[in-house]
């Protein structure tokens, strides 16, 4: 199953995605993460993307595409993949269909997890994410047993540079004007499905299994 997972920052698409990977054992593939990665390896492509993501702007196209190419090219890929994250932009999913169609496997759908502004302030804002093991909390909606520590690793939580007031200002719009329209995008090609990203964690998964598997 070939899958791109679409919405908001703060929408809930990782913890999505990271259910999805166990019950498919598929991986996920979420350029957020790789980026953060090479930026606390402090390696070239590091340096590059900091200074767009702690604007909560994007990183250039070129890079990004880079990145996933490499990625979708490994082993574990062939049995399919959730993409998180990505595509982001117009140019991104054009480039993407494109390495797809190369490689004979289009994708099977692009799943749009749906969340109003108000909601997402709040879960972007009370985001805070642990240094050890990158399990995610929010402080109104699922914080952790002790203040400030993992409950399952016991690190240090942390609020992500990109999870500030300001920067979320900037996300989101950046969402609205460069990621929104991939909305439409997928929706002429067929392969669209929507879910409401409101509710349990479970509730949701729930829904996007069912809306998967149909
Ligand atoms: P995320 O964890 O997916 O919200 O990504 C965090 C940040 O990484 C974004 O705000 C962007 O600066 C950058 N980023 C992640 N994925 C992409 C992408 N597909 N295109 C451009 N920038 C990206």
């Amino acid at each position: 199953m070939r899958i791109v997972l679409l919405g908001a920052p703060g929408a809930g698409k990782g913890t999505q995605a990271k259910m999805l990977i166990e019950k498919y054992k598929i991986p996920q593939i979420s350029t957020g993460d790789i980026l953060r990665k090479a930026v606390a390896d402090g390696t070239p492509l590091g340096k590059e993307a900091k200074s767009h993501m702690d604007s909560g702007g994007l990183v250039p196209d070129s890079v990004v595409i880079g990145l996933v190419k490499d990625r979708l090219a490994q082993d574990d890929c062939k049995a399919g993949y959730i993409l998180d994250g990505f595509p982001r932009t117009t140019p991104q999913a054009e480039e993407l269909d494109t390495v797809l169609s190369a490689m004979n496997s289009p994708l099977n759908v692009a799943l749009s997890v749906d969340v109003d502004k108000d909601d997402l302030m709040k879960r972007l804002t009370g985001r805070r994410t642990c240094k050890g093991c990158q399990q995610m909390y929010n402080m109104y909606f699922s914080p952790p047993g002790k203040e400030g520590t993992c409950d399952k690793c016991g690190g240090e939580l942390f609020q992500r540079d990109d999870d500030k007031e300001a920067t979320i200002k900037n996300r989101l719009d950046v969402y609205e004007k460069s990621t929104a329209p991939l909305i439409d995008y997928y929706g002429k090609k067929g392969i669209l499905k929507s879910v409401d990203g409101t509710g349990s964690i479970d509730e949701i998964f729930t829904k996007v299994v069912s809306i998967l598997e149909s």
